[in-house]
């Protein structure tokens, strides 16, 4: 079971499934979003996702065509971004996740964007 929460702790979620695919993405978008080098995201299944407390708080912002990001309205805490083309999955902002859930190796990529110097870490 994965659990989170944004920093005001109006939104919360949870997903019954293990963490399926995790990886840093270094492009320019999640760099400014995120106010980090990179951001990591956690794979889980779509079905498997649901929010507990907080879904009239949440603002979407399209960060491209194809990306949707999911965030707090209330404290700005990134939650999630979902890409059109892979509706089973959703990808978890991990500094949204709760404690330190296992999960498989990181794979640095750049979204669809070329950004920063990615490195496997
Ligand atoms: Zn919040
Ligand atoms: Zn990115």
């Amino acid at each position: 079971m994965i659990q989170g929460h944004c920093e005001c702790k109006r939104v919360s979620f949870e997903a019954d499934c293990e963490i399926s695919g995790f990886s840093h993405c270094h492009c320019s978008q999640c760099r400014r979003l995120h106010g980090a080098a990179y951001a990591t995201f956690a794979s889980v299944k779509e079905n498997r996702f649901r929010y507990l407390s907080g879904e009239e708080d949440l603002r979407k912002y399209a960060s491209s065509d194809d990306h949707e990001r999911v965030f707090c309205g209330n404290c700005g805490s990134n939650i999630l971004v979902s890409v059109d083309g892979y509706p089973d999955d959703i990808y978890l902002s991990m500094g949204a996740v709760d404690g330190n859930p296992s999960h498989p190796d990181g794979v640095s990529y750049f979204c669809r964007f070329k950004g920063a110097v990615a490195r496997n870490n």
